[in-house]
């Protein structure tokens, strides 16, 4: 099952579905024991992400939660927006990738943008250490990837086409574990 919705791009869409279409993010079937028909099992609320000034325009942010009857766990679905385990945009995670494949340092990305020195090296090295798994899966999508010579190229290239937030889209739709 995919955690995310990848057509799901702004936070604004994102409340607007909740209200007219919630059945939208009803996975089709249990994340953990595979079975359909899960209910709607009301919702966690969540710190919009840091660093684009919208937290203030949104009073608070909800994620449904759904429960399945078969093993009576429940489970919830993201908009493409928001990362699964982090307290940023893929946006801003984006930019600062961007600066570190152009050859910035980690320091110096940590300088003059928002995050941690620790969170922009976790995030590069996670770039680095996860770079054959995501590639095997965005490659044999987009086969002109393959031409690239390293990862950080990969990378590089792969922005040249296309968001991290779809990127990610991608990845979690193929299974792959998203960071
Ligand atoms: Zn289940």
């Amino acid at each position: 099952m995919t955690r995310i919705l990848p057509e799901i791009a702004t936070l604004e869409q994102h409340q607007q579905q909740v209200l007219n279409d919630p059945d939208a993010y009803r996975p089709a079937c249990c994340p953990h024991c595979g079975k359909s028909g899960l209910h709607h099992h009301g919702y966690y609320e969540r710190n919009a992400p840091k660093g684009e000034g919208i937290a203030f325009l949104l009073r608070a942010l909800f994620i449904l939660r759904f429960f399945c009857p078969g093993c009576r766990r429940s489970c919830s679905r993201l908009p493409g927006c928001l990362s699964p385990r982090r307290h940023y945009w893929w946006k801003s995670q984006q930019e600062v990738l961007e600066l570190l494949i152009a050859g910035h340092s980690i320091y110096g990305v940590a300088q003059q943008k928002w995050p941690y020195y620790r969170t922009v090296r976790r995030w590069w090295k996670r770039l680095e250490t996860c770079f054959e798994q995501h590639a095997l899966s965005l490659r044999s999508r987009f086969p002109d990837l393959g031409r690239s010579v390293d990862w950080k190229d990969f990378w590089s290239q792969s922005f040249s086409i296309m968001t991290l937030a779809q990127v990610m889209g991608w990845l979690d739709h193929d299974g792959v574990y998203v960071p």
